[in-house]
């Protein structure tokens, strides 16, 4: 079970609003992890699902709003990557108890446990379970300003947190500004070093499948948190994403994305700009003009886990364009 104090270590993060939601969520919200799975569902619970993507290929989509007392578990979605001769998996989740389920259906999926682990960031909702797979004794991927984050969090609060542990000890590999590619047997993983979302985002491509799994530079059908974003950052690598060759994109939060996904949630960040230009040449601060932003209609419903969102976005825009 996910204990209260995993929970509020996770809380520090991206995707806090989604326990805010279960409270009060629309029907919206309540049916955003409700989209049919694209592949077979190798597994259900309470909080995610696994869909198989190809032979080999695994995505966890978390489904946080089911609602229940195990329902943030995993919290953030993640994978499961095979080849013949290594297992890589994607995120640390909310819970220990989230990492080491998915570490088990790792080795009922592949016959393996994880012998990699990819932290695409720091935040809490994927990294605060990593210790989870310490069981399995796996390689962690991640980036040298991910691991100083969780270690400067650790120092401004003053808690102990077993990410920044593990990846304090030897089984730590950190990618620095050039790609990592790790052959697993006959699949050849890219491990891509991106920003936007925070400073230091780690994206994984597959080229055969052709899949992406996007940490959280991508939500599908969720307004993006920008509270650690460099806006123009998160457009550009976003854009990058959609530049790889692939038929399926694995956000962050949300429901397995295609091509029409990423090009709406684009769309959705460029429309932000848009606005946030104009209240920066109209001098109106973002917190005022947050007021009156909504997203175009055209672009569908895109679900706001809290009241600050827009201001956050339009805010984290005001800065750089002040800057
Ligand atoms: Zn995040």
């Amino acid at each position: 079970m996910t204990t209260r104090r995993q929970f509020l270590a996770a809380a520090g993060s991206c995707a806090v609003h989604v326990a805010i939601a279960l409270a009060d969520g629309t029907r919206a919200t309540r049916s955003l992890y409700a989209a049919v799975p694209r592949g077979p569902v190798a597994a259900r619970e309470p909080w995610g699902r696994i869909e198989r993507l190809a032979e080999g290929a695994w995505a966890l989509i978390s489904t946080p709003l089911a609602g229940g007392k195990d329902a943030m578990r995993t919290f953030s979605n993640g994978g499961i990557i095979a080849g013949r001769d290594g297992v890589l998996v994607v995120e640390g989740f909310a819970s220990e108890e989230g990492a080491a389920w998915l570490a088990g259906q790792a080795r009922e999926l592949t016959g393996r446990a994880p012998d990699w682990v990819v932290l695409t960031h720091y935040h809490g909702d994927h990294s605060t379970g990593l210790s989870g797979y310490e069981a399995a004794r796996p390689l962690y991927l991640t980036t040298e300003v991910t691991r100083e984050e969780l270690e400067r969090r650790i120092a401004d609060r003053g808690e102990l947190s077993p990410a920044a542990a593990v990846l304090a000890g030897g089984r730590a590999r950190l990618v620095d500004s050039a790609e990592t590619t790790l052959d697993l047997g006959g699949r050849r993983v890219r491990v891509v070093p991106r920003s936007g979302h925070t400073r230091s985002d780690l994206a994984i491509v597959l080229e055969d499948p052709r899949l992406v799994w996007c940490g959280d530079l991508v939500w599908n059908g969720l307004f993006p948190n920008y509270v650690d974003a460099t806006p123009s950052d998160l457009s550009r690598h976003v854009r990058a994403l959609l530049d790889e060759p692939a038929d399926h994109w694995v956000p962050g939060h949300g429901s397995l994305a295609d091509r029409a996904a990423v090009v709406s949630y684009l769309e959705l960040l460029d429309d932000v700009e848009a606005a946030a230009r104009k209240a920066v040449e109209a001098g109106i601060p973002a917190a005022d003009a947050a007021r009156g932003y909504r997203p175009p209609a055209e672009l569908g419903e895109w679900v706001l886990f809290g009241d600050r969102y827009y201001a956050v976005a339009l805010g984290a825009w005001e800065r750089e364009l002040q800057r």
